[in-house]
């Protein structure tokens, strides 16, 4: 579908030198393959953009068109010859147009019933790379690692988001250890993104009417391997100035503005299909932000077909899939009813429906005036699908939903689980990748959400797999510090300071990790319950052990804050100079480096409130060790023998009890048995017990965990059934 437009770029220009590329020939190539987002998961491309200019690139958030902007067509040819870059470049070329050719993918032998009616996948966020600020956290990547597989895999699949120019905001803390947020304006320009156009070939611009006017958003497309990605844009003229602005900022603003980004995103999204002339067999609504979609899709459906609303309703919600994503009530979006009437207004009066027919859909208790609008109840009741996003995740999810059926036990509400994945290429590091290369079956990638391949991990020469993981935590130590003694220096700090950062850690020592978002349920400051005992435990001269942090606090949770300064500011106590350091602006960036370099990756959530978590998963790509609370995907991945427990899956009533009781099975955890076995070597200095739980974690989890694994589970469970109208009808009260 996308080869096209990645063919014409190059193909109207004329090589000037036959047998070279040409200047142009070449640049065009470059340009073309830096505006297929493919580039961002094969190390071999990303390498070659990184070889134009290592320190630009790095500048420049590892951008390739920022980067190609800095060269005219000559000078990159000359830095191609500097660097015989040609038959690189090629190469990259060449693999590209193969892929996107490729016919004979899983999906065409296991979701033929979709060609032609694709998925229309629906997400706030999209994490797909770095230099693409249009994700905060979890749930974006999340998104980013689906199409990514359900492209590898060839699964009709389309995105619809919402382009954030401002994105989610850059963390810097003060020299209080305070995190300040500071918002930067992307320039369009140096993305790799088009106006999306219609069937006329003219850009397309969607319009929803309010009660209070209209709104118009823009499409832009970004293609994503073989997956096109529509991102709505309400920067455009004939809004008001301050809708100009609604989509500038992920999760900025207050509650009008996020349902009018809402809006924007379901309404606006199903609507931008229609310009686009997608008709989708299927509508997955990542999380509840997109659940007004299927209303618009339903007035759609009535207009066309001549359908009732209640008919319509049936016919829409049965290719409707919903993925619900967390436990947390904060999670889940509620808003008062006049804010509903001011936006879904004039829709409702389209499909003929009263203000209280409206609410009920949004209501738990039909008959509840009081109770808020909850775009979660709305997205269980337009569909007729729904799941969980890890085994724990879906009883927690029944329970909480269960008065939604008041007729049925728990265990038969309606709503499964697809534990979630992540996407091997993205996360996987080179060095390691081409280890699995040596050892794996040809043609191994394809194949990863599949146990087979994984087991010959087995075969592995352990110092070969210890070596690979030794070079791969240098790498992020040098990190660390060349990060470290960067904050030090924008903070103004003494040259004794930056010159300590700069020495930071110790590649022998053991090396823990923990990033993730400092919202207070996953207690980031656990280790440090007991001051003294995690001083004896990273002090131990014979087996130290240090830390590095990482992770972004909503702007709003001043809690979290305060957790980020407490970890942050941990750097001035004596005890724990170079042992401990904390990485400003947690993003795709930093939690590649850190999942790929860590020893053990800790994950210490109050349970059950972690949903999934799939940080822990990209750390098991690379032989680092999970060491977690038994919550979300590692309750169901843990067998004794590929990773460390901490508690007995059990939670107390009270808080403050189970904070306790966790921390001391963290400490217990961390003393008898992670760094005994880390410090354990035999004569040849290898720590053979440590490979061997690698080894296990690597083969239990890896294909398990895989985003691929994921995607073919939606396929077969969810998007098939959706597609063939063979998915059984859910009795809910309307
Ligand atoms: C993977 C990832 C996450 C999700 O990690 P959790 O384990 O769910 O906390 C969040 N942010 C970034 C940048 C990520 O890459």
């Amino acid at each position: 579908m996308s080869q096209t437009d990645v063919a014409t770029l190059s193909d109207t220009v004329a090589s000037p030198v036959p047998s070279e590329m040409g200047a142009n020939a070449l640049y065009d190539k470059c340009m073309a393959l830096a505006h297929n987002l493919w580039w961002s998961w094969h190390p071999e491309v990303t390498n070659l953009f990184r070889d134009i200019d290592p320190i630009r690139w790095r500048q420049l958030d590892h951008n390739p068109i920022s980067l190609l902007g800095e060269f005219t067509p000559e000078r990159l040819a000359i830095r191609a010859s500097e660097m015989v870059l040609h038959s690189r470049v090629n190469y990259a070329y060449r693999r590209l147009q193969e892929y996107l050719n490729k016919t004979n993918t899983w999906a065409a032998t296991n979701a033929g019933v979709l060609g032609g009616k694709p998925v229309a996948y629906f997400s706030a966020e999209f994490g797909i790379h770095e230099s693409l600020p249009i994700y905060s956290g979890g749930l974006g990547v999340l998104s980013g690692d689906h199409i990514k597989s359900a492209s590898g895999l060839g699964v009709p699949l389309i995105g619809i988001g919402l382009y954030y120019s401002q994105g989610y905001f850059k963390q810097h803390l003060d020299a209080d250890g305070y995190q300040r947020e500071e918002y930067l304006e992307t320039k369009v320009e140096n993305l790799p993104i088009e106006p999306a156009v219609g069937k006329d070939g003219s850009p397309i611009t969607v319009s929803i009417e309010t009660r209070d006017g209209r709104l118009l958003a823009k499409v832009w497309l970004m293609l994503v391997g073989r997956v096109k990605l529509y991102l709505l844009d309400c920067n455009v003229e004939g809004n008001r100035p301050e809708d100009r602005e609604l989509t500038s900022r992920l999760y900025g603003g207050d509650e009008r503005t996020r349902i009018r980004q809402e809006l924007v995103l379901g309404v606006g999204g199903v609507k931008a299909l229609r310009a686009l002339g997608v008709h989708p067999g299927v509508l997955h609504l990542n999380e509840g932000h997109s659940a007004f979609g299927p209303l618009e899709a339903v007035r759609q459906a009535m207009k066309d077909d001549g359908m009732t609303f209640d008919n319509a309703l049936r016919e829409i919600a049965r290719k409707t899939v919903f993925t619900t994503h967390t436990p947390v009530p904060a999670g889940h979006d509620r808003f008062d009813g006049r804010l509903v009437e001011e936006h879904l207004g004039p829709l409702r009066d389209q499909l003929g429906i009263s203000y209280e027919h409206l609410m009920s859909l949004g209501r738990v208790n039909v008959h509840d005036a009081a109770e808020p609008f909850c775009m979660t109840v709305l997205g269980l009741k337009l569909s007729r699908k729904a799941n969980a996003v890890s085994s724990l995740h879906g009883h927690i999810s029944r329970r909480m939903w269960s008065t939604m059926w008041p007729d049925r036990a728990e265990e038969e509400v309606p709503i499964g689980h697809i534990t979630n994945g992540v996407h091997v290429p993205s996360w996987l590091a080179w060095q390691m990748g081409q280890l699995y290369d040596r050892h794996f079956p040809a043609g191994w990638v394809p194949k990863i959400g599949e146990p087979d391949v994984w087991q010959y991990i087995h075969n592995v020469d352990p110092g070969e797999l210890w070596e690979t993981h030794n070079a791969l935590k240098n790498e992020l130590l040098a990190f660390v510090r060349r990060r470290v003694s960067r904050q030090c220096r924008r903070r103004g700090e003494s040259d004794e300071i930056i010159e300590a950062a700069r020495n930071l850690m110790d590649p022998n020592f053991l090396t823990i990790g923990f990033g993730r978002r400092f919202a207070t349920y996953k207690r980031a400051n656990l280790l440090f319950t007991d001051f003294d005992r995690i001083i004896s435990i990273l002090h131990n001269s014979d087996r130290p052990v240090q830390v590095i942090y990482a992770g972004k606090a909503h702007p709003k949770d001043e809690p979290g804050k305060r957790f980020i300064q407490q970890i942050a500011n941990l750097r001035h106590d004596p005890m724990l100079r170079g042992r401990i350091a904390f990485i400003e602006d947690y993003d795709i960036n930093v939690c590649r480096h850190l999942i790929q370099g860590v020893d053990v990756w800790l994950n210490n959530p109050r349970r059950p409130l972690e949903a999934s978590g799939t940080s822990g998963q990209k750390a098991v790509l690379n032989g680092g060790l999970n060491c977690s609370i038994l919550d979300g995907w590692w309750a169901e991945a843990y067998n004794g023998s590929n990773g460390f427990a901490i508690g007995h899956g059990t939670s107390h009533v009270d808080d403050r009890i189970t904070d306790q009781r966790d921390a001391e099975s963290l400490y217990e955890v961390l003393e008898e048995q992670i760094v005994p076995a880390y410090y354990d070597r035999d004569r040849d200095g290898l720590p053979r017990k440590w490979i061997k739980l690698m080894m296990n974690s690597i083969s239990t989890c890896a294909w398990r965990f895989s985003s691929h694994r994921m995607v073919m589970d939606y396929t077969t469970e969810a998007y098939v059934p959706a597609a063939g109208g063979l998915s059984k009808d859910m009795n809910f009260r309307y």
